[in-house]
């Protein structure tokens, strides 16, 4: 019997806004409760929400990032994507985008062709994972990760984690990773339940974006996301469903080092910041072709 990690508090999300005019979220960290969920900086969850059929894609203009990861899931709706390295590519439900933005990636994230011409209901998460300062400036990378090459694996009873990064209950995800992090989509059925084993002295936190989970036998999270970070010692979660329920589980090592981020860039200092803007304004990261 291996000690469970605690539940810190159970929190709810910030109001929605809009990021560019295609994507409504609401950011479920950081906030004043959770701010320091390294190597994790940030996830926002665009939730269920209809569109109408039009004839011009939704989403965010040409915009820069240096010095870590976006991590994009798409559950509902799918997401087109370019960028200054010359990929593109289309992320539909259960694919997932791992972009390191690193030295520094300019790029556009709209709703999907076809999706925008048929309409429909749109639901996604955007993730920010931190890079070690080690590799802030290495060359970005793109992994295109669909759902056909996400495992999935049985937890329990009507308990299924899909591993997109790190190791779950002994089976790996495709994302390649600078650190130990762990990204586990996980769906239980009315009254499933299971056990997820987490690492030793990690940053962990389950997120529950729809749906109604108890947590180690006590803590409850409902209704439209909520968050709870779990305590660094421990190696294990137990996750019980009242009702049918779409979570994810993060989990990841610290990074120990100084964060000192604006907007679309997230360095280690003030000074890197400030190099960060010159090189965007003067064209080193790149334009969309
Ligand atoms: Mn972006």
């Amino acid at each position: 019997m291996t000690e469970r990690k605690k539940v810190l508090g159970v929190y709810g999300a910030a109001g929605s806004h809009w990021v560019g005019d295609g994507f409504p979220v609401r950011t479920v960290f950081p906030s004043n409760a959770v701010r320091d969920l390294s190597p994790f900086l940030m996830l926002d969850y665009a939730g269920p929400t209809y569109f109408k059929p039009s004839d011009q894609p939704r989403g965010v203009e040409e915009h820069p990032h240096r010095g870590f990861e976006t991590v994009t899931i798409s559950y509902q709706g799918s997401v087109d994507h370019r960028d200054s390295g010359g990929n593109s590519g289309t992320i539909d439900p259960g694919d997932v985008q791992w972009m390191t933005a690193a030295s520094g990636v300019v790029h556009e994230e709209k709703h999907g062709k076809d999706f925008t011409a048929k309409g429909g209901t749109f639901e996604m998460v955007q993730l920010w994972v931190n890079l070690p300062a080690a590799v802030k400036m290495s060359t970005p990378a793109y992994q295109a990760i669909l759902s056909a090459q996400i495992p999935e694996v049985e937890l329990g009873t009507g308990a299924y984690g899909r591993v997109i990064a790190g190791e779950l209950n002994g089976i790996k995800g495709p994302a390649r990773t600078f650190t130990p992090v762990s990204v586990f989509d996980v769906r239980l059925s009315a009254g499933g339940h299971g056990e997820i084993r987490l690492t030793e002295g990690t940053n962990s936190a389950i997120v529950l974006l729809r749906g109604e989970v108890a947590v180690n036998g006590s803590s409850l999270l409902k209704g439209e996301v909520q968050i709870a970070p779990l305590s660094v010692s421990g190696e294990s979660v137990l996750l019980e469903a009242k009702t049918e329920s779409l979570l994810l589980v993060l989990s990841g090592e610290p990074l120990k080092e100084p964060v000192a981020s604006y907007g679309p860039f997230v360095m280690n200092t003030e000074a890197e910041l400030r190099q960060a803007f010159a090189d965007y304004r003067a064209g080193r990261m790149g334009h969309i072709n």
